[in-house]
């Protein structure tokens, strides 16, 4: 076995794992909450082992590798694995898709240590589950393609998953038919409840910003989204992009990108005769949350990054380069934003 064997058998296991938190869920839910956290605890550590196996080692100064194969180790904790991604792969993992991760693991956890006879005959316990298991599986699902490269073999793994996931969701209609009044409610007080994009149900209620761009919650499931509608830039069809800037048009199959929404986000009208005013505020901004390039678009009177969906009140400018950026500018002028080295680095190219 070399270290590519071991990434291959990982991550095999791990959608064996997924496979049967879905599968088992109707007779046995309690192993489902456990299998289908474990199958997430891998693949974060199979992504993990691509950069290289011993980041897997819980104190991987101390990896050996003989140790290692033997299986004779202690292996990083999830918040463990988040923090390698980030600090040595550069793949920030989200806090709203990290916080669904950990939810699954806290009710694992809950499962482990505290006997709970009946949460085969609990509908409310195993709607809860389903629920937490539609809100992981959708962020995973997109880690999983934003690292295509790296788990190019495991493809087909990956839409049966999903498709076993669509499967999933039905154990939450009872839940959906319950809400009923409260959507109606929504209905009559004008509001248009949308698909969900973790459980599929239309039960995602939107506190629309603008025309644009909506914040959802859903009812169901609880995942929140935002989401924005703009017209394709390829096919000119309305499509409609969650969470993210990056997505595939539904209609012509297009890569739509930041650059795409920065564009059709954009009132070029207003931005153009505010600059030609000297009103700087409307011109691109970097952002602080995900140091996206002049991903930041205004809105009104909120600043939006087309790339993380994040929102702002206001940007600053850098003291240094003085570019626009949403997040925090002090110390710039001796540190730089993310953009530029500031006063220091400046200094230092002399
Ligand atoms: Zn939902
Ligand atoms: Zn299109
Ligand atoms: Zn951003
Ligand atoms: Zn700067």
């Amino acid at each position: 076995m070399d270290h590519h064997d071991i990434f291959e058998s990982l991550t095999r296991n791990a959608f064996d794992f997924l496979e049967r938190g879905i599968g088992e869920f109707d007779k046995a839910p309690k192993y489902s909450v456990i299998h289908f956290c474990a199958a997430v605890e891998m693949l974060l550590k199979a992504r993990l082992m691509k950069e290289h196996w011993s980041l897997i080692v819980s104190k991987s100064e101390q990896a050996n590798l003989a140790k290692f194969m033997g299986g004779d180790f202690a292996s990083v904790t999830m918040d463990e694995a988040r923090a390698r991604l980030r600090d040595i792969a550069g793949e920030d993992i989200a806090d709203e898709a990290f916080n669904s991760f950990r939810t699954l693991a806290n009710h694992r956890n809950k499962m482990i240590h505290f006997f709970h006879a009946d949460v085969d005959r609990d509908g409310l316990a195993k709607a809860q589950i389903v629920a937490e298991h539609c809100r992981s599986w959708f962020h995973l699902h997109r880690l999983l393609n934003r690292w295509d490269t790296d788990f190019r073999d495991f493809i087909a793994d990956i839409s049966r998953a999903d498709r076993a996931m669509k499967g999933h969701r039905k154990y939450l209609s009872a839940k959906f038919k319950a809400l009923k009044p409260e959507l109606d409610a929504v209905r009559k007080a004008g509001g248009k409840p949308k698909a969900c994009s973790a459980c599929g149900f239309k039960a995602a209620v939107p506190d629309p910003l603008d025309d644009e761009i909506a914040p959802l919650r859903c009812l169901v499931c609880d995942h929140t989204e935002t989401q924005v509608e703009i017209d394709c830039p390829h096919c000119n069809q309305p499509v409609v992009i969650a969470n993210e800037g990056y997505a595939t048009c539904e209609n012509c199959a297009g890569a739509i990108t930041p650059e795409h929404l920065v564009n059709a986000l954009t009132d070029h009208e207003s931005a153009h005769i505010a600059i030609a005013n000297g009103d700087d505020r409307w011109e691109p901004a970097n952002c602080g949350n995900c140091d996206g390039y002049h991903t930041v678009v205004r809105r009104g009177d909120i600043y939006f990054c087309a790339n993380c969906f994040d929102q702002s009140d206001h940007v600053e400018q850098c003291e240094w380069c003085n570019e626009p950026n949403t997040g925090d500018m002090e110390h710039s002028y001796s540190t730089g934003c993310r953009h530029c080295d500031g006063k220091v680095g400046w200094e230092k190219d002399d």
